[in-house]
């Protein structure tokens, strides 16, 4: 089991700094463009996957870091060097995940790397789970897959709604019914191949923040797939709906173990969102402690005032404790060590909290100009408020903590 250590070690620094590099020099000068754009900044996610920073290889070895520490460190500074630009590079790695955690290793081996294709030729993924009457509730899903066993293939139907790159991408993931009786335990993952007939994308979204990153519905009508496009593979589903059934019927104890599974599959994705937020946090914070070294007002610079250094005291304060519960909760996963407090909610829940709170502080720092669009922290703001509505919004994470806390079924 790795150690905890509240350091990065040296190979990390470098790929840290790296990182760094390309969002300071590449997203940063391109930031404001893209989003009053409203469009996916395909040039940057070209260079970045010239420079090997968008490519499964480079995410595959942060996700299987030891030290839990590779994909925090990763999305902090690409958030840091953008909100909307980071999604577009990073958003394909959520269908990435969903194909790693469900498919077979062939599965994994075809689709993954066309989710990404290469630099002369890049491409994004989208995975599809969210319905405009499932959004919290994933149980309320509606979109149905059917099997055609004389064709050996999956039959799909129904509209998917937020999806990050849906409609512009090569690979689509797409969450489907495949038996209503059993509720969210019903449910599987498809691969949609790029052109399969059938699939559209519906309404492109004119959004608050993260405006550089592609979001949609994505309608489905009589979409045929074969069926090896079923992640997992059709005998594993059979078992685990049999097993499903079984335990509906016999055991709410066995219930609880497929819902405590996929929790834990939550818990560890979590802490990743958080990071994406300190990220944003504390490229904001650093806009306003420079400006509050600068900008005088009554013959002294404005950070003179305790008015001011206390709110950046507080800022710095809390964008290091998110940290540190982002960095606690991505180590237990990588660990495996069991979530017993929701820690990887709660990391998601401080850190996306905070910097919608660090963000309106900054604005605040910088007065006038600060509300502007001629500074960045307006753009930071927009954007950190995202990170309290997906992935799970705050509401859900305090329940999810509070149930896991209690053993309650709080509602
Ligand atoms: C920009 C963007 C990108 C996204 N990308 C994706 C993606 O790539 N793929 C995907 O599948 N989804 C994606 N989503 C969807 C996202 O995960 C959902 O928006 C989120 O889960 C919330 O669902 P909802 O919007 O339907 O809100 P609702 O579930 O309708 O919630 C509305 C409000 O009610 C509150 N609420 C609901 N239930 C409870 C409860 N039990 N207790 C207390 N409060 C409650 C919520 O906290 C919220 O404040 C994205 C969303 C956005 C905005």
């Amino acid at each position: 089991m790795p150690e905890f250590s509240f350091e990065l070690n040296e190979e990390q620094k470098s790929v840290r700094d790296w990182i760094h590099g390309f969002a300071q020099d590449v997203m940063r000068p391109a930031a404001a463009e893209w989003d009053e754009r409203e469009e996916t900044p395909w040039p940057i996610i070209q260079e970045a996957a010239k420079i090997g920073l968008y490519s499964l290889d480079f995410y595959a070895q942060q996700f299987f870091d030891p030290t839990g520490l590779g994909i925090p460190m990763t999305m902090e500074e690409l958030f840091w060097g953008d909100a909307g630009i980071a999604l577009s590079i990073v958003g394909t790695g959520l269908a990435a995940v969903g194909v790693l955690a469900n498919g077979t290793e062939e599965q994994v081996g075809t689709w993954v790397p066309q989710m990404y294709g290469d630099a002369n030729d890049v491409k994004v993924a989208a995975f599809c789970s969210s319905e405009p009457d499932a959004g919290s509730d994933v149980a309320s899903m509606r979109t149905r897959a059917v099997y055609d066993e004389a064709k050996d293939e999956w039959v799909l139907n129904g509209t998917k709604t937020w999806a990050t790159n849906g409609g512009i991408a090569s690979v689509h993931v797409v969450v489907a019914v495949v038996d209503p009786e059993l509720g969210s335990k019903g449910h599987a993952s498809f691969i949609i191949p790029p052109g399969t007939p059938g699939l559209s994308q519906g309404q492109k979204f004119q959004k608050h923040g993260i405006r550089a990153s592609h979001t949609a519905e994505v309608v489905l009508e009589d979409v045929r797939v074969p069926g090896d496009c079923l992640l997992g593979g059709k005998p594993k589903l059979d078992e685990r709906l049999a097993r499903a059934r079984e335990r509906d019927a016999l055991s709410a104890a066995g219930a609880e173990r497929v819902k405590n599974a996929a929790m834990a599959t939550f818990e560890a994705s979590r802490p990743a969102v958080g990071a994406m937020a300190v990220g944003t946090a504390r490229a904001a914070y650093e806009e306003a402690l420079e400006y509050a070294k600068t900008r005088t007002q009554f013959g002294r610079p404005i950070i003179d005032n305790q008015g001011v250094a206390f709110q950046l005291a507080d800022m710095r304060t809390q964008i290091d404790a998110a940290r540190l519960l982002v960095w606690r909760a991505s180590w237990m996963a990588a660990a495996g060590r069991p979530f017993t407090a929701a820690e990887g909610s709660m990391s998601k829940l401080y850190a996306s909290e905070t910097a919608k709170k660090v963000t309106a502080q900054a604005i605040q720092i910088l007065g006038g100009n600060g509300y502007t669009r001629e500074y960045p922290v307006e753009r930071m703001h927009r954007d950190s408020a995202i990170y309290t509505i997906f992935e799970g919004t705050s509401e859900i994470q305090r329940l999810v903590i509070a149930r896991t806390l209690s053993g309650m079924p709080i509602r």
